[in-house]
């Protein structure tokens, strides 16, 4: 550094950065190259910061207008140092950028961090952007030294990483004329980031697609040699860009580290024309119900990069990473001219299509790479049944579901319509937020009896949808927990034997004498066409929403109370016809009976007896007598 360093400030860190710091230095992530690629893809971001505000203010690239990152060896001193020409950074934003996180979800994901080992650890670093401070898995010291463009002052800020900071003015002759170097003092195990062939080979790998050229000075005061050139990949034929080229890409442009489950790269020709390249990722992001998460494609307008705000894709769609790069916008776009402009319209419509039958595609052709993609996005797919009313069907013909019938492999509608029983017109459902409790519901046992196929929804999203989407392929969607079960017409696997007149006369009676008892706590009691193996279940009213959605409506404080359900009685259960043999001198018994019959369905729904203690007392009395008699 330079000799004549001016008063120098020491910050703390802010709490969440020190606690970052922290696992970074002690926890053993297995992929430390990561740091690499964290430092040039920041280097490379503060090269097109630079281009973007020179397109404004030409006088900031002064007499040196080609960015470059430039990656110093050191092995004598077992340095490591990193210098852009980019846009640099004051004081000021050296301490906002390099002492805070300021993203959401920072307590999350350091949770998530703590308990991540090996390389998820470093995955996770890349997606959440943390990554300046990854430096420090290999460095014990961290030298920065910025210049931001057009500035005559220039800062060194410097950190141990290990709870403090100091930042420092520094005379200009010791800084770059213009941009950032950042010298790592690596640790001891860290020393083979001075060999020359291990870093080419990491830059290479990682991020021989960055847009800016990179160079390797091998020994203080050699030639740099340039070791990738910055050539934009989306600007390449098809034909000349091979797999692997693509995924280098999409790691370096996505902040994954697995392989693209589908790519997407085209041109559009014609009234607007522009190049899309996008990615569905191999895995999905942990942050992929982050409500302030959004989409992550960029867009450049003639290879400069502008935003990676404006919306370019649908909601539904936001686990597409990528980017748009058109000529149709002037450079000095502003956010709003690009809401407004009908090439973003025409952009999103073009692209949501394209990623929409890649996806299909990826159906057909590889059952498996797109059972996985739908078992990481699916539910985020779905939420465009309801966001995008004009793809509504598309999207429900591409969505998969677990059902009676198959619930390790999800199953596409247009199979489950094929396989409908005679007289059935509905596409049954249950939702419910737990597969096991689902697959153990009363209300499935008549549906089960009879062959009938019901899609068990567990993902919070369903509920909404199958409200909203009135049919598939003219059948309308019907839970199997609301009004009528209408089962009467399909006949049963096997048959069961038919209850007497006499019975069904007590049954009715006891139905009327239920009620009377129940009073207020349901809408009704009814005999059920859906039990063949339970005594009771609940069941929601014909009208409103089913149980699921209430009980999720509910917990989000949209409504106050529940509708009152109706309690269904299985006619030929032994329990319901012994109960409902008692004489009507019986009263107390009866009714407490009637009501323990309530509570067991509502434990059978997975919710609790609604007045604990009256359920222990009337337990206790039906137990008392039963071991009397
Ligand atoms: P992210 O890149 O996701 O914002 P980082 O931790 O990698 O997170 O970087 C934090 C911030 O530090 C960046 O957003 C940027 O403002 C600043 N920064 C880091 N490196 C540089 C650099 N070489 N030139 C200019 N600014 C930089
Ligand atoms: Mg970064």
């Amino acid at each position: 550094m330079s000799e004549v360093e001016m008063s120098v400030e020491k910050h703390v860190f802010e709490a969440d950065v020190a606690r970052l710091l922290h696992l970074m230095v002690h926890s053993v992530y297995s992929d430390k190259n990561i740091f690499l690629r964290e430092l040039i893809s920041n280097a490379a971001d503060a090269c097109e910061k630079l281009r973007y505000e020179a397109i404004v203010a030409p006088e900031l690239l002064a007499n040196d207008p080609a960015p470059r990152i430039t990656l110093t060896l050191d092995e004598e001193k077992a340095r490591l140092i990193v210098e852009d020409n980019g846009i640099g950074m004051s004081r000021d934003e050296l301490v906002e950028s390099l002492g805070t996180i300021a993203r959401s979800g920072t307590r999350a994901f350091m949770e998530r961090l703590e308990a991540a080992q090996g390389k998820e650890g470093a995955q996770l670093i890349g997606q959440f952007g943390v990554g300046f401070y990854s430096a420090f898995m290999v460095a014990d010291n961290v030298d920065v030294v910025s210049r931001r463009a057009g500035s005559d002052k220039a800062w060194h800020w410097a950190s141990d990483g290990k709870g403090s900071y100091t930042v420092s003015a520094v005379e200009l002759a010791g800084a770059p004329a213009r941009g950032t170097r950042i010298t790592l003092h690596l640790m001891d195990d860290a020393k083979t980031y001075t060999s020359r062939w291990t870093v080419e080979r990491i830059v290479k790998d990682q991020s021989g697609h960055v847009p800016v050229p990179i160079s390797i000075v091998e020994k203080p005061g050699d030639e740099p040699a340039q070791v990738a050139d910055g050539t934009a990949l989306w600007t390449k034929q098809k034909s000349e860009i091979s797999k692997e080229d693509y995924a280098d890409f999409y790691r370096s442009v996505a902040g994954q580290y697995d392989e693209p489950a589908v790519t997407v790269h085209f041109r559009a020709e014609g009234r607007h024309e522009y190049t899309a390249l996008a990615f569905v990722p191999g895995s999905k992001p942990f942050d992929l119900f982050d409500p302030d998460r959004k989409g992550r494609m960029k867009l450049y307008v003639k290879r400069v990069f502008i935003t990676d705000e404006a919306e370019l894709l649908p909601r539904y769609l936001r686990f597409v990473r990528g980017l748009i790069d058109t000529a149709d916008l002037p450079l000095n776009v502003s956010r709003e001219m690009i809401q407004e402009s009908p090439l973003l319209a025409s952009i999103r419509k073009g692209l949501t299509s394209r990623v929409l039958t890649s996806i299909e595609k990826l159906a057909e052709s590889e059952p498996e790479t797109f059972a996985k993609v739908w078992e990481d996005f699916g539910s985020v797919i779905k939420e465009g049944i309801y966001e995008d009313f004009e793809r509504r069907g598309q999207l429900i013909a591409l969505s998969r579901f677990r059902t009676t019938a198959s619930d390790d492999k999800p199953r596409a509608l247009g199979d489950y319509v094929k396989d409908m029983k005679d007289g059935q017109t509905a596409i049954y459902y249950l939702a419910g937020d737990n597969l096991a409790q689902l697959k153990a519901s009363p209300q499935l046992e008549g549906f089960r009896a009879r062959g009938i196929e019901v899609l068990l929804l567990t993902d919070p999203v369903d509920s909404f949808w199958v409200t909203s989407a009135p049919d598939f392929e003219g059948k309308p969607f019907k839970s199997i927990t609301q009004g009528a079960a209408d089962l009467a017409g399909i006949a049963k696997q096997e048959a069961d034997g038919t209850t007497s007149a006499e019975t069904n006369q007590t049954v009715a009676e006891f139905v009327t004498f239920a009620k009377a008892a129940l009073g207020d706590a349901v809408s009704d009691v009814r005999t059920s066409e859906r039990l063949t193996e339970s005594a009771v279940c609940l069941v929601a009213p014909e009208h409103g929403p089913d149980r699921q959605l209430e009980k999720m409506l509910q917990g989000a404080g949209r409504i106050d109370s529940a509708a009152k359900p109706i309690l269904e009685i299985n006619p030929g259960h032994a329990l319901i016809t012994a109960i409902a043999a008692c004489p009507a001198e019986d009263g107390a018994f009866r009714e407490d009976a009637v009501k323990l019959l309530l509570d067991q369905a509502r434990v059978l729904d997975g919710d609790k007896p609604e007045d604990p203690r009256a359920f222990a007392e009337r337990l206790s009395r039906v137990f008392t007598r039963a071991l009397k008699s």
